[in-house]
């Protein structure tokens, strides 16, 4: 009973993998690797207690104790060395949510883990993240699902990575240049909806023309991309 959300995440984790999932809710992700025999080991880490609970209870329902860790910490505290972890999730949060994550727990990346990260806001700060802190984007993901779109980053360490544009971060590397139907939609929709605002505050004079500006930038660049 995998959201299709969460079964394209788990398509990117390595099998034997050493994950970690981090806010990990009820561990649906964690426990369905492990009933699937795609992972060695994981640790689900969840830092509010309730949902750290429902971890624990799906964990030991399921048998999968002796194999996945439910761990009550904020971020990457729970984890440590003796982890050992090569990969790590993070999903179901805004971006910067995302990025404060990963720069808290900077000492705990040093092993240089896969990154899969599914941020539901601000995904163009998820990439510049990585491209600042050199992880390479192999693979991105736009799918929909119950009327959502969700975008599927994944990432690897690499020194010498290519650098990202803006548009790059806004619009992602991999998303781009595919332009599937999904990723059309969704920038139409976004664009429609910049469009209404800019309508909007035209008759405003209370607006600073710099922000009008912006805006239209921002319409332009998005026509750009679906167009181009
Ligand atoms: N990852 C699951 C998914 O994608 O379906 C659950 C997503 S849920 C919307 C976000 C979860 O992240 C919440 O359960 C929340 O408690 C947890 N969370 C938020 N900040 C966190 C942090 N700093 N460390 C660990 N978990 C966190």
């Amino acid at each position: 009973h995998l959201s299709t959300r969460l079964l394209t995440v788990a398509k990117y984790v390595p099998v034997g993998a050493r994950l970690a999932d981090i806010g990990s809710d009820h561990a649906y992700l964690p426990a369905y690797l492990g009933l699937n025999d795609k992972i060695s080991y994981a640790v689900a880490g969840e830092v509010v207690e309730g949902p750290y609970l429902n971890a624990l209870h799906e964990i030991k329902k399921e048998g999968l104790a002796k194999k996945i860790m439910v761990r009550l910490a904020d971020g990457l505290e729970a984890v440590s060395e003796k982890d050992a972890i090569d990969t790590i999730t993070i999903c179901g949060m805004g971006g910067p949510l995302i990025c404060h994550i990963l720069t808290e727990g900077k000492s705990k990346l040093e092993n240089k883990p896969n990154l899969i990260l599914q941020p539901n806001v601000g995904e163009w700060q998820v990439r510049k993240w990585l491209n600042e802190n050199n992880y390479q984007i192999l693979t991105e993901e736009i799918i929909d699902e119950d009327k959502h779109i969700y975008e599927i980053i994944v990432a690897t360490w690499k020194e010498e990575r290519d650098r990202l544009t803006a548009e790059d971060y806004l619009f992602g590397p991999v998303l781009r240049k595919e332009k599937n139907s999904v990723f059309i939609r969704k920038w139409e929709q976004e664009q429609k909806k910049l469009q209404h605002i800019l309508s909007e505050i035209q008759k405003a004079h209370q607006v600073p023309l710099k922000q009008k500006k912006a805006l239209k930038n921002k319409i332009r660049k998005i026509g750009d991309v679906l167009n181009g």
